[in-house]
């Protein structure tokens, strides 16, 4: 049974779509990259994945279960099992690190003793742990990206949702994080599904590339057969 089905979504923003009729379907554990220019709806899929908005038309399906229908959310984000890093990290900024992971893990029934152990753990594993009373202003742009990915994890997701995670980065620590979090999904085994637009991310991170376009999924690839595609489109760009 897939993870994860999308049975002709679309969503629109006013008479603007945003996604047009997207049907996909991803399996448990799998690693797919969202590809595709500024405005393609890359960032409405994951809304959509997350349970955050609903689609205007069309299925959502997620463990076998319906999770939104037509206008309707039917599983909230919690029990899609789903975290979503933000473009824009949007970490609570009157927060410490602590209160951050705190926060997110508000709605679990979980007990104190072991709340704070998890927080240590999910700290310890992005190398934040002695920063863990400090306040997002205070860390430079790498830390925070650990701290918002730390966020995401805390709730043990099985669907892990990044949004351009690393395009405030530079490029080393863009490096670094990402092959911690492709050691973290092959560890945890999570389903990845990863937004950019850098090509060579897109094929360090993916098993599958969905190069996106006006709303759509134009074209679906397995790693290898994506980047000689990236090759094809570099030619046609330069004409060569
Ligand atoms: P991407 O992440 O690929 O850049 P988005 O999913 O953010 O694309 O946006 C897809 C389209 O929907 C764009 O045309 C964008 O302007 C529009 N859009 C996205 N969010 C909103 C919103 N909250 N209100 C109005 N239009 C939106
Ligand atoms: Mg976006």
């Amino acid at each position: 049974m897939a993870h994860i089905e999308l049975k002709e979504v679309s969503r629109y923003y006013g008479e603007r779509p945003a996604v047009m009729n997207l049907t996909l379907s991803i399996a448990r554990g799998e690693r797919l990259v969202l590809f595709g220019p500024s405005g393609c709806g890359k960032t409405t899929v994951l809304r959509l994945i997350a349970g955050l908005i609903p689609p205007d038309s069309g299925e959502i399906w997620i463990d076998g279960r319906l999770a939104s229908r037509n206008e309707k959310i039917l599983m909230k984000p919690h029990e899609r099992n789903a975290s979503m890093v933000f473009q824009d990290l949007a970490l609570w900024p009157h927060m410490t690190v602590r209160e951050n992971l705190q926060f997110a893990l508000r709605f679990r029934k979980i007990p104190p003793g072991e709340r704070e152990n998890r927080i240590r753990e999910t700290l310890r594993t992005m190398g934040m742990e002695e920063y863990a009373d400090v306040k997002p202003s205070h860390l430079s742009g790498g830390q925070q990206q650990r701290v918002a990915i730390a966020r995401a994890l805390i709730t043990r997701p099985r669907i892990l949702l990044l949004d351009e995670p690393f395009s405030s980065l530079d490029l080393e620590t863009a490096y670094r994080i990402r092959s911690e979090i492709l050691k973290l999904q092959k560890e945890l085994k999570f389903t990845l599904i990863h937004v950019t637009h850098d090509r060579d991310e897109a094929l360090h991170m993916a098993d599958r590339v969905a190069f996106m376009r006006n709303g759509k999924v134009v074209k679906m690839s397995g790693v290898e057969e994506a980047g000689a595609y990236f090759e094809e489109l570099k030619k046609r760009v330069q004409g060569d």
